[in-house]
């Protein structure tokens, strides 16, 4: 049978091949050791696994959930909004539950993008944006990140009939694959900008609570204007070591919560409600659990970004997300060829940045989703193969 056209647009998955390079070498017993995974590798704190035991022994727990979440869940983001961020939502208003982020993110260019309306989209970043645009039946227009700007997108290289076609754009900060972290003022020019130019402001927060330093990042929507022009996607996935549980909200403007609401009240039934009531023990928890995966971050990045540096490459080192976007070294083509040779020569995988977009070509990105041990035997390899002396 012949697929439909909006299946046939979507762009080939570079990862698909990777994996079968990896699957491949594995076979042939080569001990891979992969920074390739955007996955936490610690399990979910015991607090919150208990909590969904006791959930899932009660059977209110297990019809059909409203495809909106529990009013107790939207009033748990609600809360942890105000504590977190300083932001008032209305919990009936402002506020859906998502099965993850992704599907959220994935489901609102349904809401607004008709055939060839535009939409732009960061490169690097979360390819969702851009496959989701072209289910929607949307053109994308592609807004660099670029190290000179520390990832940040620098509006003045956009024309300007891009920004007045634009009815959709999406960012995310801290950002994948970049570790970029959006200041105060940039966050203030695209308010003026979504305003000036009625764009939808779609903002990715799902590394917000994976900092590794002192200063926290922003919400979106701390910033005056801010509600009346985006919806800001959240998750638990990447806080708390749950990406399998599928935890996420959308909060903002109350217009595009409704659209996305009458989406989904069509396509999905919500969270499973045990998985709800473990959500709010998350979001309610003392952060403890979040400082010590933050901990484990930064003393991996650490002998990561030392080690190699040891070795004669110097990558930076990420101040959020568990991503290091590093420039491959001089004596290389571009991230693919270098990825692949190393890859070869040592059994360490890093994934290369074209996968990301196009900006991503001459880097490469490493998680720090590795043990501490594991992260050392690879820096062996790796200076034992002399690829970088
Ligand atoms: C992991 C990730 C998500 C999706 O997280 P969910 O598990 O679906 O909540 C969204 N955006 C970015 C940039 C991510 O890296």
């Amino acid at each position: 049978m012949e697929q439909a056209n909006r299946i046939k647009s979507l762009p080939p998955y570079l990862f698909a091949e990777i994996d079968k390079m990896i699957n491949k070498a594995k076979d042939e017993g080569v001990d891979v050791i992969s920074f390739g995974i955007g996955d936490p590798d610690q399990p979910t704190p015991d607090h919150i696994v208990e909590r969904m035991i006791t959930a899932v022994q009660d059977p209110s727990t297990h019809s059909y959930p409203s495809y909106e979440g529990l009013y107790s869940y939207r009033k748990a983001v609600s809360d942890w909004y105000k504590k977190r961020f300083g932001v008032k939502l209305d919990p009936d208003k402002e506020i859906v539950s998502l099965i993850g982020s992704k599907e959220g993110i994935a489901h609102f260019p349904f809401c607004y993008i008709n055939e060839g309306d535009l939409a732009l989209i960061p490169d690097p970043g979360y390819p969702v944006y851009n496959t989701s645009v072209l289910l929607a039946g949307g053109e994308v227009e592609f807004l660099p990140l670029k190290k000179e700007n520390d990832y940040l997108v620098n509006f003045a290289e956009i024309e300007e009939e891009v920004l007045n076609n634009a009815k959709l754009m999406f960012l995310n900060y801290p950002n994948n694959p970049t570790a970029g972290i959006a200041t105060r003022e940039f966050f203030v020019e695209v308010v003026r900008l979504a305003q000036k130019h009625d764009i939808i402001v779609a903002h990715d927060s799902a590394y917000s609570e994976v900092y590794l330093e002192d200063e926290k990042p922003l919400s979106f929507l701390e910033i005056p204007g801010a509600k009346e022009v985006a919806i800001e996607f959240g998750s638990l996935s990447k806080s708390f070591n749950m990406t399998g549980w599928r935890c996420g909200w959308a909060v903002g403007k109350e217009e595009y919560i409704e659209s996305l609401g009458r989406i989904k009240t069509n396509i999905d039934s919500g969270i499973f409600e045990a998985v709800q009531k473990a959500g709010i023990e998350a979001l309610n928890s003392k952060n403890t659990a979040a400082d010590e995966i933050r901990e484990i971050y930064r003393k991996r990045r650490d002998v990561l970004v030392q080690g190699l540096e040891k070795i004669g490459w110097k990558v930076p080192a990420n101040k959020a997300s568990f991503y290091i976007w590093a420039e491959v070294p001089e004596n290389f083509q571009d991230g693919e060829q270098f990825s692949k040779e190393v890859f070869q020569e040592t059994g360490v995988f890093f994934t290369p940045g074209i996968g990301y977009g196009e900006q991503g070509e001459n880097f490469v990105r490493l998680a720090l989703t590795v043990p501490e041990e594991r992260i050392k035997e690879a820096l062996s390899r790796l200076e034992e193969s002399g690829l970088f002396s």
